[in-house]
């Protein structure tokens, strides 16, 4: 996997010997040697990963990562900070400044391909899931304002932290850890102080009693857990064992003995960068239901029914099975809202959409073209076979009044059904469409509270 790389360091040395080693790996790699420099690039040239010298004259790598993590547009992107041997004090500095990962000088060759591949297959995810958001930010269906707030408040919520370790030591420690901040539980006892499923996993690849590796493997491919984070806890020296962890899809690690302040801002790092995402991906979920559903009624839209109906009556064409659709409008809606006012003609329109959707089968679709007009798309359903579930959906809604504005009102309403169903090769979801709705004209002009069905004209 490749990715764009940001180095920088204010010695040309070290610049030069880290462009090396990522471009012998098909990095692309772009270098600055300040920090205020860096920023200029992070912005100009969209890098996917920067690894940040920490000691700079100038704006140094702990300031450099903080405005990176505090700007909107560049938050997201992976830093990784360089710092010397040892420096405890720095890195946990650079994890409070949001570094996302640290290497320490002299730089180990497993360990910056290691760390930068794991981070670079992260930031494609995350793109994916940013693009795909602003994508539904142009089309309306997402709201920015919401979206910062919600992801705001997510970041800041406890996690529910789960530790797979059988070194009752080790995991009391890491629990002591992290019990102020987070909820922690170990996998063999009852989390019942969890809500939900835990927020991120902590495993030992040291134990006895299990494969850790393969705790992580399983993780990664069931469905409910492959977003959960997971931190592998290993032993120094074992460079295999931290690549094989990371490649399995270990987000991040921890070396044994655990130094608890460094667990404890890695965690957070987590943590964070997993509420990101959640984030991202729920405000997605909204968006796609706004995009298909009608508001006021809960039933699917124009635009959704239009790109279900498209393929099936394709299909169709194509010697496929039938499809056949209902176009119904309310009768004289125009004297509820004239007569009751605005919101009581809501309601009808709720009551009416209440009544549609208890009348479909699992199959069919129900959907809100627009005003009182209302469509289901009934799949393998022969014109015949759809007129008489039009027939029922009439008496279902004239064989009892609405009642409304709180109870005070019980009002007679009808509908006028036309019904069409897919006829020969030339059939297009318009042409459908159309028969539908000249069949619902007719149905007008015969005296309304009716079912029509129009077969196309043929040529004799
Ligand atoms: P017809 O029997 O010929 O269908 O008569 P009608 O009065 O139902 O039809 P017309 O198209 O003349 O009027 C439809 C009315 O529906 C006009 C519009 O104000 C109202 N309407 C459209 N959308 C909504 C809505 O979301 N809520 C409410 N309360 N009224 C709506
Ligand atoms: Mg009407
Ligand atoms: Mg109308």
């Amino acid at each position: 996997m490749s990715a764009r790389v940001l180095v920088v360091d204010d010695n040309e040395a070290n610049v030069r010997l880290l462009q090396a080693k990522l471009t012998a790996e098909y990095f692309d790699v772009i270098t600055a040697t300040r920090g205020e420099e860096a920023l200029t690039k992070v912005r100009h040239e969209r890098p996917d990963i920067v690894l940040l010298d920490v000691m700079m004259p100038g704006m140094d790598g702990f300031e450099a990562c903080r405005q990176l993590k505090e700007g909107i547009d560049t938050r997201h992107i992976p830093v990784i900070l360089i710092t010397a041997l040892n420096q405890r004090e720095d890195r946990l500095r650079g994890l409070s400044a949001g570094a996302d990962d640290f290497l320490t000088k002299p730089i180990d060759n497993v360990q910056l391909l290691a760390r930068v591949k794991s981070l670079a297959r992260l930031k494609v995810v995350i793109d994916e899931l940013r693009s795909r958001e602003a994508n539904g930010a142009r089309l309306g269906v997402i709201d920015a304002e919401q979206r910062s707030d919600a992801i705001e408040a997510k970041a800041r919520a406890p996690a529910q932290v789960l530790i797979v370790d059988d070194n009752d030591n080790q995991a009391r420690r890491i629990a002591q850890a992290l019990e102020g901040e987070h909820a922690c539980a170990r996998y063999d006892a009852p989390a019942t102080h969890f809500t939900g499923g835990p927020d991120l996993l902590i495993v030992s690849l040291a134990a006895r009693t299990f494969d850790g590796f393969r705790v992580i493997a399983k993780m990664r491919s069931g469905q409910p857990t492959r977003h959960l984070p997971i931190l592998a806890v290993t032993d120094a020296g074992e460079p295999e064992r931290m690549l094989r962890a990371l490649d399995l899809g270990a987000h991040d690690f921890i070396l044994r003995p655990v130094d608890t302040e460094e667990l404890a801002a890695r965690v957070r790092t987590l943590v964070r960068r997993k509420r990101y995402m959640d984030a991202l991906r729920e405000t997605l979920d909204q968006g796609l239901e706004l995009a298909v559903t009608d508001q006021l009624t809960g039933l699917f839209n124009r635009r959704f029914l239009m790109t279900q109906l498209e393929p099936l009556v394709l299909r169709a064409s194509c010697g496929g099975d039938q499809v056949a659709v209902m176009i119904c409008d309310i009768d004289h809606f125009k004297r509820v809202n004239d007569t009751y006012g605005h919101d009581v003609g809501d309601e009808v329109l709720r009551e009416f959409a209440a009544r549609m959707g208890s009348n479909v089968r699992p199959n069919d679709f129900a959907c809100r073209m627009g005003g009182e007009e209302f469509a289901v798309v009934m799949t393998k359903t022969s014109g015949d076979v759809a007129c008489l579930a039009g027939e029922r959906l009439r008496r279902l809604v004239a064989g009892a009044p609405f009642i409304v504005a709180g109870g005070r009102e019980r009002l007679d309403v009808t509908v006028s059904i036309g019904v069409a169903a897919t006829e020969g090769r030339d059939e297009t979801a318009e042409s459908l469409l159309k028969r539908a709705d000249e069949a619902l004209y007719q149905a007008k002009r015969g005296g309304r509270n009716r079912v029509v069905g129009r077969r196309p004209v043929r040529a004799a």
